[in-house]
């Protein structure tokens, strides 16, 4: 153990049941090491109302400490290791310019439910809670789709334009049923009116980490080991996911390669996602099967998050010096809206 890993563990070991480390799976394996519990978004955020501790440090980016800051107890405080790690794809929905589409699309009377991807910022999820919609992640999406589309006249997925045609197409819309939006600063670009009857307008963002898995390095994979399995998360392109064998969130990815580990053993696997995750699981099914990433794809905005730094956070709570992650009051309400409306539908 090295020094810095050393300096955690004593200082968590003093701050006891006053501090919960989270971590999300695309932390580097320094980090995993000191967290009592890591998943993905949706398994992070289903235990946040369980956790008593005073002080919760969150190992990941901005929009996961803000969903932990909305579901915290009332006295709890959030903590970033690192308050600049804020996910690109969340960036790319400016609150301001959603609001404008949102107005756009509704000016004729048409009932327009959004339904934002939890990689988004607060202000996007209380615009959604306002506007009657819900939030989703990758595990649950189908299931969140399915209720939005119910609800009115046209969904208005966003961000990301992947995982919501890949979602879509599970649930047996298709290329008809969906529009990509074109955007500018204005809102809809012009033209755009004509497109709105349309069940799923999608927002024209994407995650450049899975977006960088192409259709080549699956068929370059293929060709290196015939007969290898190929997953995906579905953040990936639409023609990346239809050429792999199975798709899902990280959670799924997860079970798939223990099962594959225990069921096939001596076999290849290759996954594309965030290379951290890749890598752990391939030390963890090590002598079992061969666990292979198409490319070292590692989220910056994750790899923030240092060792340094989250002890820094730790040593400041102990000497009551550390800034929790502020949301804006007036955002609380309808955020927990939207976000409680989804742990209701998928509880
Ligand atoms: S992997 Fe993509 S979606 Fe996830 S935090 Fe990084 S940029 Fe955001």
């Amino acid at each position: 153990m090295n020094a810095t890993a050393q300096a955690i563990t004593d200082i968590k070991k003093t701050l006891g049941k006053n501090v919960y480390i989270l971590g999300h799976h695309y932390q580097n394996d320094a980090i995993v090491a000191h967290c009592d519990k890591t998943g993905d978004s949706l398994e992070l955020s289903r235990c946040v109302p369980d956790i008593e501790a005073d002080h919760i440090v969150f190992c990941g980016v901005h929009f996961m400490g803000e969903t932990a800051a909305l579901l915290a107890r009332p006295g709890q405080s959030v903590h970033l290791p690192d308050l600049s790690s804020s996910c690109t794809m969340s960036m790319m929905t400016p609150a301001a310019i959603a609001r404008k589409v949102l107005k756009q699309l509704t000016a004729s009377g048409r009932k327009i439910t959004p339904l934002a991807y939890v990689n988004t910022t607060l202000d996007i999820k209380a615009l959604v809670g306002e506007y009657g919609g819900g939030v989703c992640t990758s595990a649950n999406a189908g299931k969140m789709l399915a209720w939005a589309l119910k609800q009115g006249d046209s969904v208005l997925f966003l961000p990301d334009k992947h995982l919501g045609r890949n979602t879509a197409k599970k649930l047996w819309l298709s290329a008809e049923d969906w529009h990509i939006l074109r955007i500018n600063k204005t809102g809809l670009a012009d033209g755009e009116s004509r497109e709105i009857d349309r069940p799923l307008l999608l927002w024209p963002g994407c995650c450049c980490i899975h977006t960088r898995f192409t259709p080549d390095m699956i068929a370059a994979a293929r060709a290196a080991h015939p007969g290898c399995r190929i997953l995906a998360h579905p953040e990936s392109r639409p023609e990346v996911i239809e050429r792999c064998d199975a798709d899902g969130s990280t959670a799924f990815l997860i079970k798939e390669s223990m099962r594959f580990a225990e069921e096939s053993p001596g076999s290849t696997l290759y996954i594309a996602t965030e290379y951290n995750l890749v890598h752990r699981l391939a030390t963890r099914c090590k002598g079992r099967c061969r666990i292979l990433s198409p490319i070292r794809s590692i989220c910056g905005d994750m790899a923030k998050v240092t060792a340094k730094k989250l002890l820094r956070t730790l040593t400041d709570i102990s000497k009551g010096k550390s800034a929790p992650l502020a949301v804006e009051p007036a955002q609380v309400e309808p955020a927990r809206l939207s976000l409680t409306r989804m742990l209701e539908i998928c509880a």
